[in-house]
Parts: C-alpha cells; sequence; structure tokens
C-alpha cells in the first residue's frame, strides 16, 4: 500500500509518499507560499530529476493536486497512477483531550478539530485545510489524523494540571497537552530497540531539540511528563521562544512597555529564547560559531539553553524516581555534539558518562554516544515523525479493510 503523507501549514505543505511495503519514502516535497502568484513548488523523487517551480497556487486544493500530478508525472513521478495511493496520513497539532490515538477522518473527526482551534488557532485551521483539499481531489481515499499531543494523553493529572483554579480547567481545558508527541514517541521506542531491553522496563528522558523544543519523561514506554504545555512556548529555551518564565513578567511588561496582548505574545513568541540573549541568532548552528569566534552573549545564550535542558533532565529522573536512558533528536539534538556534552556534563551525578569520541562523531544513525560504563545511556536517534503517520495511517486503513471484509463474509 502507498501512503502519502501531508504537513500543512497555513501557507505551506509538506509531502512524503511512502510505499509501506519496505516503508520507503518514494518521493517527498513541499509547496510553499500557497495564496500567492509566486508558490514555490519543491519535489523531490527517488531515482528520478526532482523539480523546482514557481507557478500561482492560491489554496491549498490547487497545491495538492499539483502535487498529485507531480507523483504520477511521466517524468518525475513515482506511481503509474493516483489510484495506487490508498490512504492519507495528515499531522495535526492538537488533539486536545479528544484525541488520545491517531483515527481515521469522518465528519465528527473533523467538527472535533474544528473545535479545538481555539487551542491552536495557527494550526489545527490549516490542518483541516489539507484535509479537504486532500478530500476534494481524492474524494474515495481513505484519510487518518496523527495528533502531535496524543502520545501526551498518559500524563497523570497531577503532570497536567496547572495551580490555577480549576474552573479554568473546567471551562477551557486549561492545562499542560505537550507537543512533538510523535517524536518522543518514535524515539523512545528506537532507543529501547538499541537498547535491547523491553520500554515496560526503561526510564527515559527524551529530548526533542530544534527550533522548538521540548523533553518528556518516558515511563515503561508512556508519556509521564513533558516540557510544553498548553502551548508549545512553556518548557524549554527555544530558538525565538522564551519558554518558562515567571508568568508576572506579562502584565509587568505590559505595563511598564505599554505593550498590547498581541505584542507580548509576539515578544515571547517570536524575539526571545537564543536570539535575545545572543542578540544575534536564534539558530543554534550560528550561536555556536559565534561563541567559537568569542561572542560572549552568543556563549550566554549557549549556557543558558544547556543549563536549562539539564534541570529538566533532573526534574524528570526526580519525576520517575530514576534514569537509564537520555535520547537526543531534532536539529540541534541530533547534530550538535556541543549542547549534548555541555547538557550531559552536569548529569554525572546521575550516572551519566559521554564517549567523548562518539558524541562527536557526526554519523546520521541512531547510535550510543554514552561510555561503555555509564550506567545511564545515551543515544542520539534521528527522528522520524513522518514514518509514525504513514504506519498508523497503514495500521488504522487495513484494520478498517479487514473489518469490512469479516462483515461482509458474515454477511454472506
Ligand atoms: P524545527 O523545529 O524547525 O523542525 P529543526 O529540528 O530542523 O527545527 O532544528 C533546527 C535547529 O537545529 C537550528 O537551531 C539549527 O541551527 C540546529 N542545527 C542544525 N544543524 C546543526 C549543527 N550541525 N550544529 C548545531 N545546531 C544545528
Amino acid at each position: 500500500m502507498k501512503v502519502l503523507v501531508i504537513n500543512a501549514g497555513s501557507s505551506s505543505l509538506k509531502y512524503q509518499l511512502y510505499d509501506m511495503k519496505d516503508e520507503s519514502v518514494l518521493a517527498k516535497g513541499r509547496v510553499e507560499r500557497i495564496g500567492t502568484e509566486s508558490a514555490i513548488v519543491t519535489h523531490e523523487p527517488k531515482d528520478k530529476p526532482g523539480v523546482r517551480e514557481v507557478s500561482e497556487i492560491l489554496d491549498h486544493v490547487t497545491a495538492v493536486r499539483r502535487v498529485l500530478d507531480l507523483l504520477q508525472h511521466r517524468e518525475h513521478g513515482v506511481v503509474g497512477s493516483i489510484a495506487e495511493i490508498e490512504a492519507v496520513g495528515h499531522r495535526v497539532v492538537h488533539g486536545g483531550e479528544t484525541f488520545k490515538e491517531s483515527v481515521l477522518v469522518d465528519d465528527e473527526v473533523k467538527r472535533s478539530i474544528r473545535d479545538l482551534f481555539d487551542l491552536a488557532p495557527l494550526h489545527n485551521p490549516a490542518a483541516l485545510t489539507g484535509i479537504n483539499a486532500v478530500e476534494q481531489n481524492m474524494p474515495d481515499v481513505p484519510q487518518a489524523v496523527v495528533f502531535d499531543t496524543a502520545f501526551h494523553q498518559t500524563m497523570p493529572r497531577h503532570a497536567y494540571l496547572y495551580p490555577i483554579p480549576m474552573a479554568l480547567y473546567r471551562r477551557h481545558r486549561i492545562r499542560r497537552y505537550g507537543f512533538h508527541g510523535t517524536s518522543h514517541f518514535y524515539v523512545s521506542r528506537r532507543a529501547a530497540e538499541l537498547i535491547g531491553r523491553p520500554i515496560e522496563e526503561l526510564k527515559m528522558v527524551t529530548c526533542h531539540i530544534g527550533n522548538g523544543s521540548s523533553c518528556a519523561a518516558i515511563l515503561g514506554g508512556q508519556s509521564v511528563d513533558t516540557s510544553m504545555g498548553l502551548t508549545p512556548l512553556e518548557g524549554l529555551m527555544m530558538g525565538t521562544r522564551s519558554g518558562d518564565i515567571d508568568p508576572a513578567v506579562v502584565p509587568f511588561v505590559m505595563s511598564k512597555e505599554e505593550l498590547t496582548l498581541g505584542e507580548v505574545n509576539s515578544m515571547l513568541n517570536k524575539h526571545s529564547g537564543l536570539l535575545a540573549i545572543s542578540g544575534s541568532s536564534g539558530d543554534m548552528r550560528e550561536i555556536i560559531e559565534a561563541m567559537e569566534e568569542g561572542d560572549r552573549n552568543a556563549k550566554l545564550a549557549f549556557d543558558m539553553f544547556c543549563y536549562r535542558l539539564r534541570k529538566y533532565v533532573g526534574a524528570y529522573a526526580a519525576a520517575m524516581n530514576g534514569l537509564d536512558a537520555i535520547v537526543f533528536t531534532a536539529g540541534i539534538g541530533e547534530n550538535s555534539p556541543h549542547v549534548r556534552k555541555a547538557v550531559c556534563e552536569g548529569l554525572s551525578f546521575l550516572g551519566v558518562k559521554l564517549d567523548e569520541a562518539a558524541n562527536f562523531d557526526a554519523a546520521k544513525e541512531a547510535r550510543f554516544i554514552s561510555a561503555p560504563d555509564s550506567r545511564v545511556k545515551v543515544l542520539v536517534v534521528p527522528t522520524n515523525e513522518e514514518l509514525i503517520i504513514a504506519r498508523d495511517t497503514y495500521r488504522l486503513v487495513t484494520e478498517r479493510k479487514r473489518a469490512g471484509e469479516t462483515a461482509a463474509a458474515l454477511e454472506s
């Protein structure tokens, strides 16, 4: 079965086409600047010449149509006909408390995603637009949705509630949800495979650190705490997001600087984090380059980033009463030995000991970077959220097909 994975943003759409026979990626690409006369389409088929074109694409329906055209294109295509694509899976950021796992799309599911617009005003509407755009182009193809929040729905109440009036939770569902769930799920499973022990026995902290960053406490394979909250602003220091601060800073700054709600929101999401402290960049690679050239503000940004992550690892070891493994993933986690070293150096009291050479080895595959005698294993695992979306979609569609066949057999 071939499964198309879609990640729709408000003006972009990323895609990967999987052949589930061997879980290989047949093609991937993206459409950017949807809604303009100069939308950019980048299409990378396996073993064939790629495409980069600029054209007018005014909505997601047209974007999906262009992607489907390219997937079956004579020169750049990877399928004989679109009919070969038997299922489509979408990434949806917020599943609220409604979705604890991935599901097949129907009208009820679409209504529920719409009901969650308040919780993810930028992301959920875009995902729904993507679902509708696929439906218009491929009306008979089943679609599934995979939520960034779903994996964290196993958190206990004492971890997900905020100590604020309970009426706010009851009325508005204000609580910790957490994000990057598919990534934390995937890397924790991969890490358990490499460690060679059942995940049910393991206590792990998974660190997804990229432009957006979060870590999670994974106890026996289940998420029991995570650093992002109601929104992806809470928790770790990020490229341009503040992460944890005293919430009283918000009214204080609003009054002192005469900022509006929108302005303070933008300050915390777009003008904070590494960017604010370094004064030059929110990109970790640039921070490290500047730091190595002697830039003291970049060094401070780097130190704060690693210090705050290290505190979370310690807190989660306490939350789980122990720690067997730390897993690093995403842009910074996979590629920055400097950050991994700085985080782990302060964790020797927990039994963390890095293998210096393994940490600085630029290998791309999942691997150990801890010393053989390190009590806590440290691993780098490249994340693969699209693969999880493809697998969930494939499973749901196959299950439904089987259920349909069983029902038909019983009737006949
Ligand atoms: P997103 O959250 O947008 O998916 P990514 O997971 O791609 O982000 O991570 C982007 C971050 O990874 C940037 O801060 C980038 O500088 C950082 N990064 C990528 N490669 C390296 C590297 N070799 N060393 C340090 N940081 C890196």
